[in-house]
């Protein structure tokens, strides 16, 4: 008889666990809350969907899943996307995104497989209950009651709550014994002091973005920095802010606007410009190298004031230097934590501690978790997408091979899906 395997949540990894796990003979039905699969993946990539990175490195990974490394270097990604017909295109960071540069079509192509496969969709299906019975799981929804011999929880993390991802399932896995590492937002933007940002709200600047506690740096991320009415956003400060999470108020974001200059370059350009423009008003200075109102700002940051002619202000070496100083240094202290509505991901999760290699709970055996659920995040550039997936296809091949493996028969997994090299 086919094994029957419910996954709960049609979101990434629920998708490649159903795909997956039909692929290897069970019967799949996803259960899902919202009233269709796949509504986070149609906003990933601002519509465009990164689906994946190019190269594994650990360094763009958080959490406490010991064997991701085995899991994430198992899948590759942009051929399983192949075998489904859909072709992928790297950009020069690495970034993956589909072909057809519309997140629609990774939806579609998962949604055509997982037919082929005759995968069952039950949408506007909120799971509210899990119960374990002797080789069996019973799964309680709103208005139905479903049986299983495996369940996949693929139910996401609690960021982008109007994805239908609120961490709903996680007191219930705690009441079950599974140890949970408090969720946090994660790739988010970093609220500061609203008046220190408030006049560059909608401007960029490209610049390298460092965390600071006292006067140790925790890390440093350069790329384009984007200014809101109370907070610092763009990808770099996205990948700094599961740092603010943690550290909180203790935390300062300084940023460096002229990176690719020494010191000496700085100050040479200063000099420069305080020549080019000595009978222009202070508050032009900078114009040329920033929009006009983040120069602004730099210059009353340094001085309190933009008012009066440059060439009065600049006149000595010690107000070129407090301008420099500014322009390598300037700090935003951050304020406040961030919600979950503003964040990309979750950090925290179901613990590492709580599940076996092949992502199966310790506590509840023929119960596999994937994606956000599970402890573990990524930076962005589609780190978060190709944990989702290959997760997923690990869970979704275990769950299927379940019976097989507790007879002693050791499956040799995924092979067809093995990274080249
Ligand atoms: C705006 C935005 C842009 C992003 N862009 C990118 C990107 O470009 N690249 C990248 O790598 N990552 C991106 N991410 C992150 C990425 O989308 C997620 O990490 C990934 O979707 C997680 O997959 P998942 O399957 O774990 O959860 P989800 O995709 O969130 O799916 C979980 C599903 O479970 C369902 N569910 C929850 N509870 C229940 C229940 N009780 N019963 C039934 N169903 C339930 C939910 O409705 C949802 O459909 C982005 C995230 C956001 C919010």
């Amino acid at each position: 008889m086919r094994k029957r395997v419910i996954v709960i949540g049609g979101g990434a990894s629920g998708l490649a666990a159903a795909v997956t796990a039909a692929e290897h003979g069970a019967a799949v039905t996803i259960l899902e809350r919202l009233p269709r699969v796949g509504k986070k993946i149609l906003l990933t990539g601002n519509g465009r969907c990164n689906l994946g990175h190019s190269g594994y490195e650990v360094q763009h990974y958080h959490g406490s899943i010991a064997n991701a490394e085995t899991i994430l270097r198992r899948l590759d990604t942009e051929l399983w996307f192949r075998l489904m017909g859909l072709y992928c295109r790297t950009d020069a960071e690495g970034r993956r995104y589909p072909m057809s540069g519309t997140a629609a079509s990774v939806l579609d192509a998962l949604r055509m497989r997982a037919a082929a496969l005759g995968v069952e969709e039950c949408c506007d299906c909120k799971v509210t209950g899990l119960a374990a019975y002797p080789g069996l799981w019973q799964v309680q929804c709103e208005q139905a009651q479903f049986t299983a011999d495996a369940v996949i929880l693929a139910a996401g993390g609690s960021a982008a709550p109007h994805c239908g991802t609120d961490g709903n399932f996680l007191p219930m896995l705690q009441a079950l014994g599974h140890r949970i590492v408090k969720p946090q937002p994660s790739l988010c933007p970093i609220l500061t002091d609203p008046i220190r940002v408030r006049a560059m709200k909608g401007l960029r600047v490209h610049a390298a973005a460092s965390a600071y506690v006292g006067s140790r740096i925790l890390k440093t991320e350069r790329g384009e920095v984007q200014f809101t009415d109370t907070a610092l956003s763009g990808i770099c400060i996205f990948n700094l802010s599961r740092l603010a999470a943690e550290h909180g108020k203790a935390m300062t974001i300084s940023l460096n606007l002229l990176p690719d200059w020494t010191p000496e370059q700085v100050l040479a350009v200063l000099r420069e410009l305080r020549d080019v423009r000595a009978d222009a008003p202070l508050a032009d200075l900078l114009t040329g190298l920033f929009p006009k109102r983040i120069g602004e700002c730099v210059l009353k940051a340094a001085f309190g004031t933009a008012q009066g002619k440059s060439s009065e202000c600049l006149h000595t070496d010690t107000a070129l230097q407090a301008l420099a100083q500014t322009l390598t240094d300037w700090q935003f202290p951050v304020q406040g934590r961030a919600i979950f509505a503003q964040a990309q991901v979750t950090a925290g999760g179901i613990s590492g501690e709580s599940v076996t290699p092949l992502l199966e709970s310790k506590v509840c055996p023929r119960l596999y978790f994937c994606g956000e659920l599970l402890d573990l995040d990524g930076d962005c550039g589609g780190y978060n997408l190709d944990w989702a997936w290959s997760s997923g296809v690990w869970a979704g091949f275990h769950a299927a091979q379940d019976g097989i493996r507790r007879s002693g028969y050791v499956p040799n997994t995924g092979k067809a899906y093995k990274k080249q090299r």
